[in-house]
């Protein structure tokens, strides 16, 4: 039975792996994070009232293709997913590549439930940090970052931001190294704050708002958080500041926008190195034959979560196409 090693288990590996799963082929996934999902992400902010858990990577997403459309159905019934009916006020031109209109879904209650209820059942390996990949004779190993080593795989996947797999795959696959090496993908700081209360907040979302510093707010539906995304312009400008003076720095936009804020009871900064995709690939994966070697994530057709998971189907698909299905 062929092995397969998948790392990354954003939106893009988890759907590379739903369709692997049926095939007659064994599976391991490893991620660095703690929790799958990557940039559908989760944190959880302390207000007096309680907790509660702020999305700070994607917001919510979208379903144009008929196949997305009907996989986003299957999540609604299992209660994962919801429409999100919120007004967003628009002070900003649309962003190049920004997908039509349609409706907005969410995460039940958050993200992290939707990407946990994908990743059930796999074979997910947690702070698995993959540092260095080889090819060797008896077929792919992995090295982590915290010393183990994994090996004998007869295929390995990377959906991983382009520029990661790109990095990644220098010296062992320098033509798919180069090809994931076109894309390129905007940073972005988020800040995620707690407020004793927000009386003056009308708006639930607001994008461009905050003169070229924010270029999205959005409150919690639980309380009064806030969750807010630079530019890619300041984020590109700022990107080595420590999350200390970030957080000062969106939370003073953030007040200059919204007055009425009550005084923060929780302010913090998160860094997105890889966030939004500005230019894809343009081909809904990467693959090698002759390595067993295939790459996907949003860095190959672009800035969604609908996109990035269409390509962890498409490359799921193309080599559970060499399998038998499971009996
Ligand atoms: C701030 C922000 C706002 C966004 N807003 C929206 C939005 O509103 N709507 C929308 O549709 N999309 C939005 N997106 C984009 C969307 O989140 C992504 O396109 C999509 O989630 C990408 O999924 P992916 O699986 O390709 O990559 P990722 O989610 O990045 O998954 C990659 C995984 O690989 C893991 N990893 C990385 N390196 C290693 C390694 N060396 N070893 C092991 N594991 C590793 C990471 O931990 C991660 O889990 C936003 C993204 C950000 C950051």
């Amino acid at each position: 039975m062929p092995s397969i090693a998948i790392i990354g288990a954003g939106i893009a590996g988890l759907a590379c792996a739903a369709r692997l799963q049926v095939a007659d082929a064994t599976l391991q996934i490893f991620d660095k994070g703690r929790a799958p999902g990557g940039r559908m992400a989760t944190r959880e902010l302390h207000l007096p009232s309680g907790t509660l858990g702020l999305d700070h990577g994607a917001q919510y997403f979208t379903a144009h293709t008929p196949a997305f459309q009907a996989q986003c159905e299957r999540w609604k019934t299992a209660g994962v997913i919801a429409p999100w009916r919120v007004a967003v006020q628009e002070l900003a031109p649309p962003r190049p590549g920004r997908a039509p209109a349609a409706e907005r879904l969410r995460g039940v209650p958050d993200l992290r439930h939707l990407t946990a209820y994908c990743a059930q059942g796999l074979p997910l390996h947690r702070q698995a940090e993959v540092v260095s990949v080889a090819r060797l004779a008896a077929g792919w190993a992995l090295q982590l970052a915290d010393g183990r080593e994994y090996s004998g795989f007869d295929y390995l996947l990377l959906a991983l931001p382009a520029e990661q797999t790109a990095a990644l795959l220098t010296a062992v696959a320098p033509g798919l190294s180069a090809q994931a090496a076109t894309a390129r993908t905007a940073p972005c700081w988020a800040g995620l704050f707690a407020f004793t209360h927000d009386h003056a907040a009308k708006h639930h979302a607001i994008r461009g708002a905050g003169e070229g510093t924010l270029g999205w707010l959005a409150r919690s539906a639980q309380g009064p958080a806030w969750v807010v995304h630079a530019t890619p312009a300041w984020s590109r400008a700022h990107l080595d500041q420590s999350p200390t003076w970030v957080s000062a720095a969106l939370e003073h936009a953030l007040r200059a926008h919204l007055p009425g804020l009550g005084p923060s009871v929780q302010a913090v900064a998160h860094r997105w190195r890889y966030a939004l995709v500005e230019q894809a690939i343009g081909v809904p994966f990467g693959w090698d034959e002759t390595l067993g070697l295939g790459a996907c994530g949003d860095g190959w057709l672009g800035a969604r979560v609908e996109l990035a998971w269409h390509s962890g189907d498409a490359l799921g698909a193309r080599l559970a196409a060499d399998f038998p299905p499971r009996s």
